[in-house]
């Protein structure tokens, strides 16, 4: 089953632009993925083609028009999941890309301007995604790292490498530190656990500096890590797989 991507942006020459190069464009040449680029402009239906309009209620900035951009989602609707980039959406997290790569693709919705006009998001019952605590230019971006993070997770996609499962936040935690030759490079050596060629030893080392790395730099990671190890006080207990 292919995994079919479709971006609604006003910027459609933005895709696949990166997700073309590397392992990610291999797949898409092989059709392992599909990527469909749709400009939300061929939707309006004034003579200026327009998009937005100013805020209701005032203020800077432009929005993006319910009847145009559901007129866009509508053509392309197939039962995929339909996502809409924006800083008010719940922050992306590995288990839910997990879920998405594991289904028929995703449409998704790309802002710019103010973003876009509530009733759109609610009438079509949208799905609302961040990809972190800052404010970008436009959905664009957002979708592209939405989407790398799906397509590198399709069966075949990352070969040989057996990576995936240990990653950060896979098991809730940071990955450990990683390490390659030269064996000493100005002065610092690679820790000598890992030159041992005890593989228990060296799976406690690295499960021990996952768990101090991401308590020193992740507290709010860990925190939630230790939360799905104890019963919580109503007695349910929570699922690791909820936290990632
Ligand atoms: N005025 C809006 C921000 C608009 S930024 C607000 O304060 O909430 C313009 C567009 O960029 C958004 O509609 C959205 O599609 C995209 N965007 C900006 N930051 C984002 C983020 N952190 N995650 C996902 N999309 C984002």
């Amino acid at each position: 089953m292919t995994f079919a991507a479709t971006v609604l942006t006003l910027y459609p020459e933005m895709f696949p632009g990166p997700l073309g190069v590397s392992l990610a464009g291999r797949a898409l040449r092989e059709g392992g993925w599909s990527c469909e680029a749709v400009q939300i402009r061929n939707f309006a239906t004034d003579r200026h083609r327009s998009v937005d309009d100013t805020p209701a209620g005032g203020g800077a900035g432009m929005v993006l028009r319910a009847d145009v951009l559901a007129a866009a989602v509508d053509s392309v609707a197939d039962g995929r999941p339909v996502l809409a980039m924006t800083p008010r959406g719940a922050p992306l997290t590995q288990a839910r890309v997990r879920q998405l790569a594991a289904g028929p693709g995703v449409v998704v919705l790309c802002g710019r301007f103010e973003g876009f006009d509530e009733r759109l998001l609610e009438a079509r019952n949208i799905e609302q995604v961040s990809i972190g605590d800052y404010i970008l230019s436009g959905g664009e971006m957002g979708a592209l790292v939405l989407l790398d993070a799906c397509i590198r997770l399709l069966p075949g996609v990352m070969g040989a490498a057996s990576s995936g499962d240990d990653e950060s936040f896979e098991t809730g935690l940071l990955e450990y530190p990683q390490y390659t030759r030269p064996y000493e490079w100005e002065g610092r050596t690679i820790p000598e656990v890992l030159r041992s060629g005890d593989h228990a030893r060296i799976a406690a080392w690295r499960q021990s500096m996952a768990e101090t790395d991401t308590r020193l730099r992740r507290p709010d990671l860990w925190e939630r890590h230790e939360g799905a190890r104890v019963q919580s006080p109503s007695g349910a207990r929570r699922m690791k797989d909820d936290v990632t």
